[in-house]
């Protein structure tokens, strides 16, 4: 059975090495779709693959922020069908909350909420039809958990996961399995890619020296997560594969468990844990 897979944000990262990984499937299962919003940025993929992939691997252009691309997308996929469907494209953003502008604020939520509900929106009717199908979504341990400095990229991924597990609720009645992979960090661009706000950017003027202090603390901290902690994207593949081969996927796959939230109904344990974690540390307090 060829199963017909369409990826979102697949020029870098998790994205493209799922791409690459199962367009190159020997037993040649998968026939994927792999989008992007800029193809001027498929040279990479097309390097990542070895030459046997002609048959295996289409690259489509797919903005999720841009519905009438999103439906051009789904228009050129010869199959007429989508069995595996997976929302991957997504936004950083830190910098402190009185800093982002409503630009900004948008910006994230279109691409990450909203642009995730589009593409699963303009997919899902044909796979109800079938009575067939699995989303999958690349989740962030941001969606389970807040972080400081990331009020707005967490508001986006917790939003996700409230689209998911509705939908997976409903999806039962449909044969639909909707899987979450939550990622730690990740050696991706995601770091380049992400919109920071800078300890001397101009929108900083009306945030406090207390904030700012706080805030490069995070910095040095989120440094060193990635730079000690961060899978590589083939970990991830892997635990996308698990997802996709299960005949009865979970809601969530987490891909390290070193990282599993700490929860108490209260809240009050993971906020002392977290805020220890992060600015325990003593730098110099420094005058920005
Ligand atoms: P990445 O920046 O390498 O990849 C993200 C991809 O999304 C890029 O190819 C980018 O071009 C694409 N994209 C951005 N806006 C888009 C749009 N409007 N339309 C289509 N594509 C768009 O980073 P990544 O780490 O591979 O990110 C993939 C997913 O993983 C994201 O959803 C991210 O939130 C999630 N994630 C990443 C990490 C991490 O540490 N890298 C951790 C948790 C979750």
């Amino acid at each position: 059975d060829l199963k017909v897979v369409l990826i979102t944000g697949c020029s870098s990262g998790i994205g493209l090495s799922l791409a690459v990984h199962l367009a190159s499937d020997p037993s040649k299962t998968y026939k994927v779709y792999a989008s992007m919003r800029n193809m001027d940025k498929k040279q990479r993929l097309l390097e990542c693959v070895s030459g046997h992939h002609k048959d295996t691997l289409v690259i489509l252009q797919m903005d999720v922020t841009d519905q009438q691309s999103i439906h051009r997308a789904k228009d050129s996929i010869t199959e007429g069908r989508v069995d595996i469907l997976v929302c991957n494209a997504g936004i950083g953003l830190m910098g402190p909350l009185e800093a982002q502008s409503e630009d900004v604020m948008r910006g994230i939520l279109e691409v990450n909420l909203l642009g995730t509900i589009r593409t699963i929106q303009t997919f899902l009717p044909d796979m109800k039809r079938r009575k067939s199908g699995r989303l999958l979504v690349t989740g962030s341990m941001g969606g389970l958990h807040g972080l400081p400095f990331n009020e707005l990229y967490c508001a986006s991924k917790f939003a996700v996961e409230g689209v998911c597990e509705s939908l997976a609720i409903l999806l039962q009645h449909f044969s639909i399995h909707v899987s979450l992979i939550e990622c730690g960090p990740v050696n991706t661009d995601f770091l380049v890619n992400l919109q920071r706000v800078e300890p001397r950017d101009s929108s900083l003027v009306e945030v406090d020296d207390h904030t700012l202090h706080l805030y490069e603390m995070y910095l040095q901290h989120c440094s060193s997560v990635f730079q000690n902690a961060a899978q590589d994207t083939e970990d991830i593949v892997q635990v996308y594969l698990e997802a996709i081969q299960s005949p009865r996927p979970f809601l969530r796959y987490y891909t390290n468990h070193g990282l599993l939230p700490i929860s108490t109904p209260d809240g009050s344990q993971y906020i002392t844990a977290m805020s220890k974690i992060i600015f325990s540390s003593t730098i110099p307090k420094v005058r920005f």
